[in-house]
């Protein structure tokens, strides 16, 4: 019989011990973090995403400021925009909601943020700390992923982990972590990608699958091992005539399959999606608190 792994539970109690450390640090004289949004233009899933980051600030009391800007916005006067974030000592926490409209350069606004107040772990600074094992934000949904591990003691070391997805956010990041020589990584790592050739083999040989490559229901129970623990990271948004909205979210895992097979797995939504925002929330704190540059 699998475990769930719950990440709506897991990332409530995290909020819960975030804001009682809040209140604790505002009582002893500190600042209270401060989170900043740059949202460009009106896209539907940003807006949500961005109103989501809002929420989660308030209920563990940190102060959050939206910058809204319109789509037609030049690169410079956005540049510009991040530059005087950068320098306000008010805010601790920058992200600049992605995607971005197609006139602006995105890894040019990434790369404009000060590292230090880098929340999403974007900038090739914190990248590179990463990479090299020294303090730096990470990026929020391989964070939250090894978070989850890490609460539901899930073994990594002398594990054989297969990542299918190489994005610079979610698969490249996820694949590092684990392979890292610490506590929470040590796992033999296989990164997956597009021109993977014969991927069953290689995911059916894997104690721990992170599936991160937003196809719906990819992964099927004739590609996993018993007593895999699967990670579904997947979010794709699919017609449907049985939701009210009229939509339903899939993940990268067809769940009712390869559950059965699993020691562990995660769920969606309610799964990994939840824990990316906290990670963007003790991000903000570690930035409010100095604790990555000292
Ligand atoms: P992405 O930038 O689109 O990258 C997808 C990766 O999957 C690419 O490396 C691609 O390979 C690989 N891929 C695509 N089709 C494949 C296939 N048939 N076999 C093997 N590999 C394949 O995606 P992303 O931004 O990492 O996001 C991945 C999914 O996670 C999406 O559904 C996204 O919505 C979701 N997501 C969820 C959260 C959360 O909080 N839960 C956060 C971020 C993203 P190539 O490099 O060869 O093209």
């Amino acid at each position: 019989m699998y475990e769930l792994i719950d990440g709506k539970a897991t990332s409530a109690a995290i909020k819960e011990e975030i804001a009682e450390e809040v209140k604790q640090l505002v009582k002893e004289g500190a600042k209270t973090p401060h989170l900043a949004a740059i949202l460009v233009g009106h896209d539907g899933a940003s807006e949500t995403y961005v109103a989501s980051k809002e929420k989660s600030c308030s209920q563990v009391g940190f102060n959050s400021t939206v910058l809204r800007l319109e789509d037609d916005i030049t690169e410079a006067d956005l540049l510009e925009k991040v530059e005087a974030v950068n320098n306000d000592p008010g805010i601790d926490g920058l992200i600049v909601q992605l995607p971005l409209p197609a006139h602006i350069n995105e890894q040019k606004i990434i790369e404009a943020i000060k590292p230090e107040k880098d929340v999403d772990g974007f900038h090739p600074v914190n990248v590179g700390r990463m990479v090299i094992g020294l303090p730096a934000f990470v990026s929020a949904t391989p964070a939250g992923i090894l978070e989850l591990l890490k609460r539901y003691n899930i073994e990594t070391s002398g594990k054989s982990c297969v990542v299918i997805g190489r994005s610079n956010i979610v698969g490249k990041p996820m694949s590092i972590l684990l392979s890292q020589k610490n506590d929470f990584g040590n796992a033999t790592v296989t990164l997956c990608h597009s021109r993977t050739p014969n991927l069953k083999e290689v995911t059916g040989q894997a104690d721990i699958i992170i599936a991160a490559l937003g196809r719906a229901e990819f992964l099927r129970a004739d590609m996993v091992k018993e007593g895999a623990v699967v990670i579904d990271v997947g979010i794709s948004r699919i017609r449907s005539d049985k939701t009210k909205s009229g939509w339903k979210l899939l993940g990268d895992v067809k769940f009712d399959e390869v559950a059965p097979k699993c020691s562990f797995i995660t769920p969606v939504p309610g799964g990994v999606g939840p824990m990316t925002i906290v990670s963007l929330l003790r991000n903000t704190l570690l930035a409010s608190k100095r604790e990555i540059y000292k």
